[in-house]
């Protein structure tokens, strides 16, 4: 047993998603550094469930973010934990928080907060809460108003500045003066959504946030909230939003938000987790790297200050380097299910392993490695082929020397790429024409395709039987 002691806390990191949607590209990169911080350091990984606003929340969300976190790979350590299974804790706390004066109950109605803020604007003050039931020593509060449920607020300092080292954004200060005190209890008892997020650190015992930097204002009421409690704050990192190639804030304005609809699109998880980690995070000029190096690397340190941009053809790029990693039997089952939802027969055509090995060194995604597989796997109809197609490339003349090259073909001591290949140069010197005189031809005749990968591969994954009876059926 090891007797190595060490004063820093073990590390542990969470990621906090509130479920109203889908998980998408913001909130997978967030987990993304949440969990590889976490493993950098062998420390623990927490998935919180961030459910409170009932409205909004649907089990369906929560489903969406746990199947995009399993796709991407980033395995909590603890939880799911869910905070509307919390709710005795929140109240527990708020309980304690009245009982030692951190916190107050208010009476003002509604009402009566708009007529301060106005009365606030009007003196060209920040509109905030006036103070009105914050109890002070020596201070005589007024009567609560009959059958009125209150509000708890926290008892916010009343001066002073609360600041912290922010991990990306350098030390980031708020004066006291600028916080109201805030509800932490709605007059139904439910808590809100910032005392929430303070309990749950403080009891998960979170050592570092990392969170979207549209949190930043909310940083500074928490620590004051954790501080009040006794807990000490954890360590803030605020990663800047992705934006569109636009410019813009990411939407779906720009394509896909979702990140499992990245799976539909044939991207891998692999290129997803590798290309998520650039958007604002580096090391140094490197682009592509594992999972163990991205681990091994991310220390918290090199997170950019300045918003990242969504690059949908860098991200191909990424993805293609990552199919090309995976060998045709491990491809296959992968575009199996792909090939087949596109009506395609797996039983029909060559073995898929040999076809992936043909078009995977071109292809960027596995949607369009199902694409590109149709030309073996479709249901092939001669009649069916595009007429405009037909007459541009199967005209009268093209018909003779198709003919030959079946007959010719027919007589091949061996159906491989290299003597298709030898043949088809002797049939351009015999009719003295050129390459794409006999190859587009004899595409649009066996495809139904004007453009393929090399037409003797192509040929000779096909079988003789096929290409025969094609070039016979034109
Ligand atoms: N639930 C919050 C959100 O989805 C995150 C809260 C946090 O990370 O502190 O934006």
């Amino acid at each position: 047993m090891s007797t190595h002691t060490n004063d820093a806390p073990a590390v542990r990191t969470r990621f906090a998603p509130s479920p109203t949607g889908f998980l998408h590209l913001g909130g997978a990169r967030t987990a993304l550094f949440s969990w590889a911080f976490a493993r950098h350091f062998g420390g623990t990984f927490v998935l919180r469930i961030e459910d409170t606003d009932v409205e909004r929340s649907t089990p369906e969300a929560v489903q969406a973010i746990l199947d995009g976190m399993a796709w991407l790979g980033f395995a909590p350590d603890e939880g799911p934990f869910y905070q509307m299974q919390r709710m005795d804790r929140y109240r527990e706390v708020i309980a304690q928080m009245l009982a030692s004066g951190q916190a107050y109950h208010c009476y003002s109605s509604p009402e009566e907060i708009d007529a301060m803020r106005e009365r606030a604007r009007a003196a060209g003050l920040k509109p905030r809460y006036d103070g009105t039931w914050r109890p002070e020593p020596g201070k005589e509060l007024p009567q609560p108003p009959e059958g009125r449920r209150p509000v708890v607020r926290f008892r916010n300092p009343a001066d002073g500045v609360v600041s912290w080292d922010d991990l990306v954004k350098g030390t980031i200060s708020f004066a006291n003066t600028e916080l109201d005190d805030l509800i932490i209890a709605r007059p139904d008892g439910t808590p809100t959504y910032n005392f929430c997020v303070v309990v749950d650190d403080w009891d998960m015992r979170i050592t570092h946030v990392i969170r979207g930097d549209d949190h930043v204002n909310n940083t500074p009421r928490q620590i004051n909230i954790l501080r009040a409690l006794g807990a000490e704050p954890p360590r803030y990192g605020h990663v800047p939003m992705i934006l569109g190639p636009d410019g813009e804030k990411l939407s779906k304005r720009h394509g896909a938000v979702s990140v499992m609809q990245y799976d539909d699109q044939g991207y891998l998880p692999e290129a997803m987790v590798n290309y998520l980690a650039r958007l604002g995070w580096s090391h140094g000029d490197d682009e592509l790297f594992s999972r163990e190096q991205l681990i091994g690397w991310f220390d918290g340190s090199h997170l950019a200050k300045s918003a990242a941009q969504w690059d949908p053809k860098k991200l191909n790029w990424v993805n293609a380097h990552y199919l090309r990693q995976l060998t045709p039997e491990q491809l296959g089952p992968r575009v199996a299910s792909r090939i087949q939802r596109r009506g395609g027969q797996l039983e029909q055509g060559p073995a898929l392993p040999d076809v992936l090995a043909l078009l995977a060194p071109r292809a960027e995604t596995l949607e369009q490695l199902a694409d590109d597989a149709m030309l073996f796997y479709a249901p092939f109809d001669p009649a069916a082929v595009d007429p405009a197609l037909r007459e541009q490339h199967l005209g009268d003349g093209v018909r003779v020397v198709l003919r030959d090259f079946a007959r010719q073909a027919d007589e091949l001591p061996d159906w491989t790429a290299e003597h298709l290949g030898a043949l088809m140069k002797s049939l351009l010197k015999q009719h003295q024409i050129k390459m794409p005189q006999l190859g587009i031809p004899l595409r649009v005749a066996v495809t139904g395709r004007a453009q393929t990968p090399a037409i003797d591969a192509v040929l000779a994954l096909l079988g003789k039987h096929t290409v025969l009876s094609r070039l016979h059926a034109i």
